[in-house]
């Protein structure tokens, strides 16, 4: 789903001014790259994701989900964390 319907889906019949302008404002230009929606929303949390372990938002990382799909449960890794992660297990690995 694009950025413009997933933003308009969440807050469809909001009372926030600024959270409506938005969505007037995405489906009014359908904005086609990152940097037009980045500039509409005026920021990238809907454009990147955001690391849980180090938050460093990043063009692609890796979405773990358990259960049910909401994306506010998901876990997001960056692949430096991923990196890490695997050394400190390959590490431990090495000890045993
Ligand atoms: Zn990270």
């Amino acid at each position: 789903m694009s950025t413009p319907k997933r933003w308009t889906k969440q807050y469809e019949g909001t009372d926030n001014f600024k959270h409506a302008k938005i969505t007037e404002t995405l489906n009014k230009t359908k904005p086609n790259t990152e940097k037009e929606v980045i500039d509409i929303i005026g920021n990238v949390s809907w454009t990147r994701l955001s690391c849980s372990a180090c938050g460093s938002d990043e063009e692609i990382a890796i979405e773990f989900i358990k259960g049910i799909i909401h994306e506010q449960d998901a876990i997001v890794i960056c692949e430096d964390c991923l990196k890490n992660a695997l050394s400190m297990i390959n590490s431990v690995k090495v000890i045993k």
